[in-house]
């Protein structure tokens, strides 16, 4: 007989988004003469920077001549878009990063979900929350983090995220060794500062941890104060892996480019306390499970750091951030208290309720669709996140209407 994983009967059902798909199709079926406007999902709607498209354009045509044609890569990725990661993201902001550190990806969350291989399965890991879910479900399945009983994962240490530590959560109360940060934060669009990161990296050292930072969201930070990367820290390349991609900077969320930095100074221990490279194991990992991120694709990557794509991209991330910037202002003004928004494309409210009641009422008295913060962890409850993805005539509308509602 055939045994399962067990672990993966301790998942909650994410119900999150299929529940709201549920409640927007049940109000349009009642509702048929009124238009929903959509500011929950984190998917961006603009299309791709031009540089781009023209970068995908060439390289297909290369792909189709017998003289130009590429087939496998390097799984870490091309070099031409390693160093250029590496030149743009890192070295330019005086931040000694490698390109030999860079591994190129198909994704952030799938390199989020599958770095916690590298680790033993008897760790303790400290998740925040609210959380991006897939740090927590892939620990679950790798069986982590024990039963779940009164909302929680019994041998997670939580990170609770609330409005009393400015959601910035502070240093756990007991050892963990491996610890999930995520900066600007999805979903409360809240920041760290370089001093508060400082203590996670002094945390990390002292503890033998490893911090997985995920930046997924840095191109949105506005403030030249706030840390771009982990390794802006003193002694980060030690401690942490980050995560970052282009999904919401050049909006390659159905295009598919991402990558993680694994210093070669980053090190765990075995099972007799010897120091072990992190960087070979990651590599190790890499090159067996994965096939490289196609041609095309990472020249449409390498196409950011142009200076037109430069350009492009943050045209494209401050329209966003002008949408969420008329969010904060509007949704201030009614009374909410609310954090992120101002270098985050989330915003997220207090609606001082219930936060699948506050949901319903957004979406039967003004037609918008927000996002309920319980659906991110116990700490969400009474919140509902609101993203600054869609178009700023929506986002005006949907303001109108929610200041109609509500006021
Ligand atoms: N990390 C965070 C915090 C996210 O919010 C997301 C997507 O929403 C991802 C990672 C996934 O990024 P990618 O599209 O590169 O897989």
């Amino acid at each position: 007989m055939l045994s399962i994983n067990e672990n993966f009967l301790k998942l909650q059902a994410s119900y999150l988004f299929s529940d709201i798909a549920k409640r927007v199709a049940a109000f349009q079926a009642k509702n048929p003469q009124r238009d929903v406007i959509k500011l929950g999902i984190g998917d961006v709607t603009r299309g791709l920077p031009q540089v781009c498209v023209s970068a995908l354009h060439k390289a297909v045509d290369e792909m189709a001549e017998d003289a130009t044609f590429r087939g496998y890569g390097p799984e870490q990725g091309y070099d031409f878009l390693r160093e250029a990661i590496a030149r743009n993201d890192f070295q330019a902001r005086g931040v000694d990063i490698c390109a030999d550190e860079v591994f190129v990806s198909d994704g952030a969350k799938c390199d989020t979900s599958n770095i916690q291989e590298l680790f033993s399965t008897d760790i303790k890991v400290a998740i925040p929350d609210p959380v991006y879910p897939v740090y927590l479900d892939t620990n679950v399945m790798a069986g982590r983090t024990g039963g779940f009983v009164d909302g929680r994962y019994q041998s997670v240490v939580y990170l609770d995220s609330t409005q009393k530590n400015n959601f910035v959560p502070a240093l756990p109360a007991e050892d963990v060794d491996l610890i999930y940060l995520c900066f600007p934060n999805n979903p409360t669009g809240s920041t760290i500062t370089k001093d508060e990161l400082q203590l996670w990296v002094d945390y990390a050292k002292q503890n033998k941890a490893i911090i997985l930072f995920d930046a997924a969201y840095e191109a949105f930070i506005r403030d030249d104060s706030l840390p771009r990367s982990i390794y802006e820290i003193d002694g980060a390349k030690d401690v942490a892996i980050e995560f970052r991609s282009f999904s919401k900077n050049a909006g390659f969320t159905g295009t598919r480019c991402a990558y993680t930095v694994v210093p070669k100074d980053c090190a765990a221990y075995d099972s007799g306390g010897a120091r072990q490279a992190l960087h070979p194991l990651w590599n190790r990992r890499h090159c067996t499970k994965f096939n490289g991120v196609s041609y095309p694709v990472q020249r449409a990557a390498e196409a950011v750091y142009s200076d037109a794509g430069k350009a492009q991209v943050r045209e494209l991330t401050d329209y966003y951030m002008r949408n969420a910037e008329l969010v904060r202002k509007e949704i201030g003004a009614l009374g909410y208290d609310l954090v992120g928004g101002e270098n985050s494309p989330y915003i997220w409210i207090d609606g001082k309720a219930n936060s699948w009641d506050f949901f319903d009422m957004l979406l039967n008295r003004a037609g918008v669709v927000c996002t309920p913060g319980a659906g991110f962890g116990k700490c969400g409850e009474g919140y509902i996140r609101i993203s600054a993805f869609n178009s700023y005539e929506n986002v005006e509308r949907a303001m109108r209407r929610i200041r109609e509602a509500l006021a």
